[in-house]
């Protein structure tokens, strides 16, 4: 192997392939490793949603969007916690990114969706106008795509080798060392992903996802272990996003991610600890999990026995029959009146009784005054109103954020995707993109597709100014 390179990549999941293959296509030698057997990280396992604006998919459509429209959604959303610069570059390459991968071979077609695993475009999150690109083969489509590119450019991937550190001399990174071999590279991206499942950096930089307790299951990708931060630690990284990340509210019986788990039944009701509704049940992941947090009590979802019955088969969780096991196991409550099972809740029974009293004469009429579910239902392509919740036994479930999908804390990066120290000066010849570079993911995702779009746009700012570094 040559131990000479434009640029080292760390990382093979949209990020780092990006980087690289945006690099190669600048004209650099571009080597890339990856920790695991194979390529794609938390990538290759998502939707392969991505937000952007702008797009010809949208023009199709007939969506007007634009950077401009995109960055005042984004910064007003995020409170304007972020920094402007380098989220501005963001919303403006975002557009470019997904028409390169388009162009590199990644489909979606223009027609509406109704979900994120239907190839088009949806209203998966709170976008402002829709944003949510469902590429065909979801993330995996995407990842086979880049690493198909990759490989024609001339990158070189080394696969199951886990780069150990950075390699630094004169002020600047000059490059890594994997396997006990020191790589020397005119640049380095870092795209080594999040650190979701090391349970001390998470206490450390997101204790919010350790609030689940028992109950917190984590769906990223296993090389999610937190590398990037302990480089970062090697030559004075700054570090941003502390305390942020993605966290889907769940049942406390599930264990796997919705594809695998399930869905809850269309009919249902979710109630705080006064035995009151709350929010639309099918408000975006992008902030149901910090809606659900502020009740600060137990939330409970309850349903019905016609829904539990006509649950679909076929899933580990959200199944008829799991959900009778956890019922005869006392741990979802059952009851045979509402007002028994508002008892066995903690909840009062008039509140109880009343809030689904209400749904009732509402959502299985279509409206729903309060909180607007009909909307998101209708977006979601919804076919047919809820039934209403009347068929003995009633359960309830307790719900609450524990699906750990993503986290946002990682190396502060500038709108070139270089890594910036503890001063803020950039620190020569390190770059950092993804989960891994921080600064575009903020407090609140934002739109369908936030990360992915992150990863890819991003490391592809990072792949094309490394190979001009
Ligand atoms: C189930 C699931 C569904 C999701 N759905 C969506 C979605 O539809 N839309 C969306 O926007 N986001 C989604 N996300 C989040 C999104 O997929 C990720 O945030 C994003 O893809 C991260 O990209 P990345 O390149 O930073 O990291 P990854 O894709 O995780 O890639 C990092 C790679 O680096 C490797 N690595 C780690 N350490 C080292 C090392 N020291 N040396 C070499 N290699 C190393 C890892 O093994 C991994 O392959 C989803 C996530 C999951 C888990």
């Amino acid at each position: 192997m040559n131990e000479d390179w434009d640029v080292v990549v760390v990382g093979g999941g949209g990020a780092g392939l990006a980087a690289a293959v945006a690099a190669a296509e600048r004209g650099a030698s571009v080597l890339l490793f990856e920790s695991e057997k194979e390529l794609g990280g938390s990538t290759q396992l998502s939707a392969g949603m991505f937000t952007a604006a702008g797009t010809s998919v949208q023009g199709a459509l007939g969506v007007e969007d634009s950077a401009e429209r995109f960055f005042q959604h984004y910064m007003d959303l995020n409170q304007w916690q972020l920094a402007p610069g380098l989220i501005a570059e963001f919303c403006a390459q975002s557009g470019p990114a997904l028409e390169w991968l388009i162009g590199l071979g990644v489909e979606i077609p223009a027609k509406v969706s109704g979900n994120a695993h239907t190839p088009g475009l949806c209203q998966a999150g709170v976008e402002d106008v829709w944003r949510g690109h469902v590429p065909k083969d979801q993330g995996y489509g995407v990842v086979q795509v880049l690493v198909r590119a990759a490989r024609a450019r001339g990158v070189e991937i080394v696969l199951n080798t886990r780069v150990e550190r950075l390699l630094s001399g004169d002020g600047r990174v000059t490059g890594v060392v994997a396997d006990g071999v020191e790589v020397r590279a005119g640049a380095v991206v870092v795209a080594s992903g999040g650190f979701a499942r090391d349970p001390e950096l998470l206490a450390r930089h997101y204790p919010a996802a350790l609030r689940a307790g028992e109950d917190l299951f984590v769906v990223a990708a296993d090389g999610s272990r937190g590398d990037h931060l302990r480089f970062g630690e090697q030559v004075g990284a700054g570090v941003t996003g502390e305390g942020w990340g993605l966290l889907l509210p769940t049942a406390y019986f599930q264990r796997l991610h919705h594809w695998q788990s399930g869905f809850p039944p269309k009919s249902r009701v979710y109630v705080n600890s006064h035995g009151r509704r709350f929010m639309d049940e099918d408000a975006s992941y992008a902030v149901s999990s910090g809606i659900i947090d502020a009740q600060g009590g137990t939330v409970w979802a309850i349903f019905d026995e016609r829904a539990r019955r006509t649950l679909p088969s076929g899933y580990a969780h959200w199944d008829a029959e799991h959900v009778l096991a956890e019922a005869e196991a006392g741990r979802t409550l059952r009851a045979g009146s509402l007002e028994e099972l508002a008892g066995k809740a903690g909840v009062p029974a008039p509140a109880l009784t009343a809030t689904v009293r209400r749904w009732n004469e509402q959502l299985p009429h279509g409206h729903d005054p309060e909180f607007l579910r009909h909307r998101t239902l209708a977006n979601k392509g919804s076919a047919g109103n809820p039934d209403p919740i009347g068929e003995p036994p009633f359960y309830a479930a307790r719900l609450l954020p524990a699906e750990l999908v993503c986290t946002h804390a990682g190396l502060e990066i500038d709108a070139r995707a270089a890594v910036r120290d503890e001063r803020g000066a950039v620190i020569p010849g390190l770059f950092a993109a993804g989960e891994a570079g921080a600064g575009v993911l903020g407090g609140r995702y934002v739109g369908g597709g936030n990360a992915v779009a992150n990863a890819i746009t991003m490391g592809r700012v990072a792949g094309l100014n490394a190979a001009g570094n």
